[in-house]
């Protein structure tokens, strides 16, 4: 059960984000110890290919996992890692224990993605990259086997040497990912500048797409100039069949929903995998006519 002080802690636009003290009992001292003693902990959510239903990646979604108040979701306490100066020790925590993961997965045989969400503020701290290299480097994990999912909107917004991090981390082999894509601002700019290989479209225009026509025209539009810019194409928030079937119809590469998974802890995947192999027929595309 969450506690009333919990209860009563907002997430915070990016605005208020600047000015809003969090104050010290939530922030350095349940967050902090939180981190440093790993209950803060990855749930992983399946990428499967939209033709096949094959597993392709995983998405690691932070969890804290609090001992009195049960699992706390990411938009509790990431802005406030944010905000009191933590979110560089969250990310890399997450980092650390999604590719130490990903290297088991790999070295069982189930040689998947995994994709990690990144706060903009990462990407202005100097020794960022160097300390995610280490990282893989210590799991003997490829580099071009992690994804990095950044929010459209925050690269923009937290200028300073962000672009070149980018560019540098994408040289080292990383994928980047532009996250919940058509939510934010200067989509456009961005897409022209920064090397991204992978267009994930926000859910708020793949939910429902299938029975509201605005949503399908914005949903084709971004799969067509994503697909022309060379990009892997990720739809978020596949929650039916009928929005299943679109994506399929739109030739988009990759979906991920709710219709295919929940986000998991890392143990539940591989009994997830088996029940998927067995429903792969049904998410396969509909013979078309003549065929
Ligand atoms: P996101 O990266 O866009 O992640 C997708 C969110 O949508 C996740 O929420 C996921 O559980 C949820 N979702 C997935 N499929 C469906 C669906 O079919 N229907 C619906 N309604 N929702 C679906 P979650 O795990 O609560 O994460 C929320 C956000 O918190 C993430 O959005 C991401 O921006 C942020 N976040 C999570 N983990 C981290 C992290 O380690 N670092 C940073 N910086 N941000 C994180
Ligand atoms: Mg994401
Ligand atoms: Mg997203
Ligand atoms: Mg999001």
């Amino acid at each position: 059960k969450l506690s009333s002080a919990l209860r009563s802690f907002k997430p915070l636009n990016s605005d208020a984000r600047k000015h809003a003290d969090p104050g010290p009992s939530m922030c350095e001292s349940d967050l902090a110890a939180a981190i440093a003693n790993g209950h803060i902990v990855p749930y992983y959510q399946p990428k499967v290919d939209v033709q096949t239903g094959i597993l392709k990646g995983v998405e690691a979604l932070a969890r804290w996992m609090h001992p009195e108040r049960g699992m706390i979701p990411p938009d509790r306490f990431i802005p406030l890692a944010e905000s009191c100066g933590l979110i560089h020790d969250l990310t890399i925590s997450m980092m650390d224990q999604a590719t130490a993961q990903a290297a088991v997965w790999h070295s069982r045989g189930l040689a998947i993605k995994v994709a990690v969400n990144l706060s903009p503020l990462s990407l202005e701290q100097d020794d960022f990259m160097q300390r995610i290299m280490g990282l893989v480097e210590r799991h003997a994990l490829p580099a071009d086997r992690v994804v990095l999912e950044i929010t459209e909107g925050s690269v923009v917004a937290h200028k300073g040497n962000s672009l070149g991090m980018l560019a540098r981390l994408r040289l080292k082999g990383f994928g980047l990912s532009i996250d919940d894509y058509g939510t934010g601002f200067s989509s456009m700019q961005q897409l022209a500048r920064i090397p991204f290989t992978e267009l994930k479209i926000d859910r708020s225009f793949v939910h429902g797409a299938h029975e509201r026509k605005n949503l399908r025209v914005i949903l084709q539009s971004a799969l067509d100039m994503a697909r022309r810019l060379e990009l892997v194409t990720v739809a978020e928030g596949v929650e039916n069949m009928e929005d299943w079937r679109l994506l399929q119809d739109f030739g988009c590469n990759i979906g991920q929903g709710y219709l295919i998974a929940k986000p998991m802890p890392a143990n539940e995947l591989p009994l997830w995998l088996k029940g998927h192999h067995r429903r792969l027929p049904e998410l396969r595309p509909l013979p078309r006519e003549g065929e």
